[in-house]
């Protein structure tokens, strides 16, 4: 049952209200009760005294005097008849004892009244006295009784005060349990939910996307548990973590990297890359006086094949060249677009006899492996001009220069040819 926390709230309230009421009940019950003691053993004592006084009036008086006034016997009898007739609710136990009051009371009455007649005036001293001890004997049984009462009313009102006390203290008891049980399931059941809340927000923050789910249930925490477990969702569903990010990021700036270093139609590294890598090697080998050897790559009348089979196949020509020429260097070796339809390779500790070896292998794969256009072979060549480092290359530029220069000897001793730039040649 999904009861909300307002209700528990008000079943909490209206259960203090009903054990306020119940001990308020019990209080006001209790005094009632030991109020209700208290009257019955006044009763029992104004018995008691009354029944004295006439013991008193027997004892002192000569009531069988012939002046002898009734009105202060009539005046005591009247008041313990009344009294009498006046009890306040007894127990079982008082009622017995208070019929037994009654009959003697009129047991007393008829002998009184039996005393006074005329007749006895003239009666004898000895029945005189029997019958004054008669009244003696009534006046003591009737004492007695009183007394008895008055033991059991005073029995009675401690057992009461026992009892009602008893009550009193078990009443406050059970409602102080029932109280600090229910504050204590309230407090528990708001404190374990917002701790849930706390735990769920840390996780969150930490990008630990975790739902709340209450141990206890109720609509108020459960309307928050919904809020937030979509807002959760939200932040899931949008949110990146930092190392997610990075990563995305380093595989973009490592794309990115690539792009800018990488030719987009042949896919090989492009002038920019180029001479990063060939002021490297040349700076290294130059440091280091190792060999290195460049060669750059001219196609033969390339014009030529862009207008006879198109441009498009001219690009493809191109990308053929590349591969050509990839697979005929070695791992260490460089190879690049230096513009248009012309490529450098940059091949480190390889000197000059090296470099044309590379030349020559490349120009005879390429004479191997030519490109077919609708049926037609393509045959293309290409012109090299090869150039190793030597003292006069103080940079990169004049290396390039050089190997161009023994390029520009290959094209113009005839093409399809490799040249490398001698002394005799420089300029
Ligand atoms: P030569 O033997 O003297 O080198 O003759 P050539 O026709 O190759 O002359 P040159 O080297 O001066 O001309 C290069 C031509 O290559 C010019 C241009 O139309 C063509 N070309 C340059 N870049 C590209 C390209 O990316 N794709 C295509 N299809 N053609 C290109
Ligand atoms: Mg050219
Ligand atoms: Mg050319």
């Amino acid at each position: 049952m999904n009861v909300s926390l307002s209700q528990r709230i008000f079943f909490f309230v209206l259960s203090c209200c009903l054990l306020f009421i119940l001990l308020l009940a019990s209080v006001t019950w209790s005094s009632y009760a030991v109020e209700t003691a208290f009257k019955r053993d006044n009763y029992a004592k104004q018995l008691t005294n009354q029944t004295y006084r006439l013991k008193q009036l027997v004892a002192n008086d000569n009531i069988y005097d012939a002046n002898y006034n009734l009105e202060h016997w009539h005046a005591l009898e009247v008041t313990l008849t009344n009294l009498l007739q006046s009890s306040p609710k007894l127990t079982a136990q008082q009622q017995t004892i208070q019929m037994s009051l009654q009959s003697q009371n009129e047991n007393l009455k008829s002998l009184f009244t039996l005393i006074n007649k005329n007749k006895l005036k003239n009666a004898s001293e000895v029945i005189k006295v029997h019958l004054k001890t008669r009244l003696m004997t009534q006046l003591e049984a009737i004492q007695s009784d009183s007394l008895q009462l008055s033991a059991i009313a005073q029995k009675d009102i401690y057992d009461t005060i026992q009892r009602q006390a008893f009550l009193i203290i078990s009443v406050s008891v059970a409602s102080i349990i029932g109280l600090l049980f229910g504050a204590f399931s309230l407090t528990y059941i708001v404190r374990k939910s917002l701790n849930e809340v706390k735990r769920a927000f840390e996780k969150n923050q930490s990008g630990d996307f975790q739902n709340i789910q209450f141990s206890h249930h109720s609509q108020e925490f459960d309307s928050i548990a919904q809020a937030f477990n979509t807002m959760n969702k939200k932040l899931s569903d949008t949110t990146v973590s930092l190392t997610v990010m990075k990563e995305v990021v380093e595989d973009r700036t490592k794309v990115l990297e690539q792009l800018s270093n990488t030719d987009a139609l042949t896919k090989v590294a492009n002038r920019r890359a180029l001479f990063e890598r060939a002021n490297m090697e040349f700076s290294r080998a130059r440091r280091a006086g190792t060999e290195l050897t460049l060669l750059l790559l001219d196609c033969d009348f390339f014009k030529k094949v862009n207008d006879d089979f198109g441009h498009l196949f001219g690009d493809q020509l191109l990308v053929h060249i590349c591969n050509i020429c990839s697979q005929e260097i070695r791992d260490v070796d460089f190879l690049a677009r230096y513009g248009g339809e012309e490529f450098i390779i940059v091949l480190p500790h390889c000197d000059i006899a090296g470099g044309i070896e590379t030349a020559s292998r490349i120009q005879s794969s390429l004479a191997k492996n030519s490109l077919t256009i609708n049926n037609q072979e393509i045959a293309i060549t290409l012109s090299i001009g090869a150039c190793t480092l030597s003292d006069r290359h103080k940079h990169l530029e004049q290396l390039i220069n050089d190997t161009d220069q023994a390029m520009y000897q290959a094209k113009k001793n005839g093409r399809n040819r490799i040249e490398v730039l001698r002394s005799t040649n420089l300029h």
